[in-house]
């Protein structure tokens, strides 16, 4: 198969490159390792998408970027986010796809408030915007004529000259991405795809942790494949856990979005006593990591497994109307948000770090780009402020098309595919074996939830990295002796951007945003 342009993921950061790119005339190929195209990080978002207040400017939006990232973000890229959000978000989301936002009375944008920002700037579709904005892009992209939609496909790695091809010169030339190899879910054949570019928009990290928000899919794959390919990840330390999920056996962790605080909700311990302001000022509305910490550190004093959210005083009518998804959800575990508080902890949701890029997407790898989650920027810095990732997806998703575009006749040349070799499988044994699947992925879990989780001291982390590399070496052989499939592709995967976690937690000793050190 051949195309001018793999991307591989289809949530916000992957629909808005390819959409563009389809348009201008690039024939894009969008895989999903999933049977349906939704199935994305995306989907899951409540909350919403930074838009502009009314006493806003961007210098404010600029400012409380740095502030939350922990002033280590990257001054450029937060600048450009401060500067594009309002323009992306009416170009791409309202005007092509049609994303309608909810408003108010007065037919106004309801805009909500969240944690660390100094305005109330945020849009919303009641409090399930991703899965809103997800449907339109998917919507908008079936009628894109240049597109070719690849579901139930893991890509297992990017293919590199310097890996993949019988060039004899090859290891004199840069890194150069050439496509991608991906498994056929359903039937476990591998197709070669040849692409002059790649972009990886792969989302998150988030199953490596034992508790998370993060849907299934996301276990680190495209973190892991660009490693594996040669290209530069930073940041990766900085892995944000949100304070607030709810806390059932059966919930998943499921999110109770930061509006919840925005619109007035007051976290409380098991006698109703509010905590926050012993430890910010902006009690409730703190950054992430301040108000994690919190929690977690209440709940280590009491020895309870949990606090509460309270958001009772609001009253049900507005809470029926403003967030019926988290109402919905909330009571079929059998509690009445407008009625008592709900039981909460916090979880790992963001991973603040990822594949080095510039501002146009570009990594270290020639043709390789990253979009979204899984791409850094360095917007984030060392804690990302609320409802900046979709958007983020959206403006670096967009930008990246455009420098694609405008460079094309660099991009459109002839690579010498006929050199690239076949899927060469190693393994033997046609299943992988549940019990050390399931195995393999409960130790990953605890590894990284009791030692690189929200406080990190150097023991854990030597520890860490000691059973890590353990694990790796077990599940590399399993890997390479089993019949490739998405189960082993993705184990691996976890356990590799895992090790990327603890050894740059390890390697900053710095206490910063989204990573503290107790020593
Ligand atoms: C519960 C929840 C609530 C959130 N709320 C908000 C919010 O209110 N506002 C906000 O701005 N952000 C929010 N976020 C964060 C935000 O949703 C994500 O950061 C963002 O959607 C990431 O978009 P993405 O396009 O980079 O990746 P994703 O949307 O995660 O898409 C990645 C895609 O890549 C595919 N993929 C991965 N690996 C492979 C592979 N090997 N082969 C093929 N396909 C692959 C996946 O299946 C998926 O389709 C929330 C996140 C969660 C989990």
């Amino acid at each position: 198969m051949e195309c001018d342009v793999v991307v591989v993921g289809s949530g916000i950061a992957g629909c808005v490159s390819a959409y563009y790119l389809a348009r201008d005339g690039f024939s894009v190929c969008l895989i999903n390792k999933a049977e349906n195209l939704y199935e994305s990080n995306t989907y899951q978002a409540q909350g919403g998408i930074v838009y502009r207040g009314k006493k806003d400017s961007y210098d404010l939006l600029f400012e409380d970027i740095i502030s939350a990232g922990g002033g280590i973000s990257n001054p450029e890229a937060a600048r450009i986010v401060a500067q594009e959000s309002e323009s992306a978000v009416e170009e791409v989301l309202i005007n092509n796809f049609g994303v309608e936002f909810t408003k108010d009375l007065k037919g106004r944008y309801d805009l909500t408030e969240e944690g660390a920002h100094s305005t109330r700037r945020i849009l919303h579709a009641f409090d399930c915007t991703g899965r809103i904005i997800e449907e339109k892009a998917l919507k908008a992209l079936e009628n894109c004529f240049n597109l070719t939609f690849l579901t139930n496909h893991t890509v297992i790695d990017i293919i590199t000259l310097d890996h993949h091809s019988t060039d004899k010169f090859r290891k004199y030339k840069p890194i150069t991405s050439m496509g991608v190899y991906a498994v056929d879910n359903k039937n476990n054949k591998v197709l070669k795809i040849l692409s002059k570019i790649v972009i990886l928009a792969t989302g998150g990290l988030g199953q490596i942790y034992l508790h998370t928000t993060n849907p299934p899919q996301a276990t680190g794959d495209g973190y892991a494949m660009a490693n594996r390919a040669g290209a530069r990840l930073i940041n990766m330390e900085y892995t944000q856990f949100h304070p607030t999920t709810l806390y059932h056996p059966k919930a998943n962790n499921f999110l109770i979005s930061e509006s919840v605080r925005g619109e007035g909700a007051v976290i409380i311990d098991k006698n109703g006593r509010a905590f926050m302001e012993k430890y910010h000022p902006m009690k409730e509305l703190a950054p992430r990591d301040i108000v994690t910490r919190a929690i977690l550190n209440e709940m280590l004093e009491s020895g309870e497994k949990f606090v509460y959210l309270d958001i009772t005083k609001i009253g049900e009518d507005k809470i029926k109307l403003r967030f019926p998804n988290i109402y919905g959800t909330c009571l079929e575990y059998g509690f009445d948000m407008a009625l008592e508080p709900v039981p909460i902890v916090p979880a790992f949701h963001y991973s603040c770090g990822g594949i080095l890029t510039d501002m146009n997407g570009r990594t270290n790898i020639e043709r390789l780009f990253a979009v979204g989650e899984v791409a850094c920027t360095g917007l984030h810095g060392a804690n990302r402020l609320a409802s900046t990732s979709l958007l983020e997806g959206i403006i670096f998703g967009k930008r990246t098309a455009a420098f694609i575009n405008e460079n094309k006749k660099d991009y459109l040349t002839d690579l010498g595919f006929s050199k690239i070799l076949d899927w060469i499988d190693t393994g033997v044994t046609d299943k992988a074996d549940p019990a050390l699947i399931n195995q393999d992925w409960n130790l990953l879990k605890n590894i990284m939830w009791n030692y690189v989780g929200a406080v990190r001291g150097s023991k854990r982390l030597r520890r860490a990295i000691v059973d890590l590399n353990n694990l790796n070496v077990d599940v590399e052989d399993f890997y390479r002796d089993t019949k490739v499939c998405r189960t082993i592709i993705e184990l691996r995967n976890a356990v590799q951007t895992g090790l990327l976690v603890a050894r740059q937690a390890r390697a900053n000793r710095e206490s910063i945003g989204a990573h503290f050190r107790i020593d």
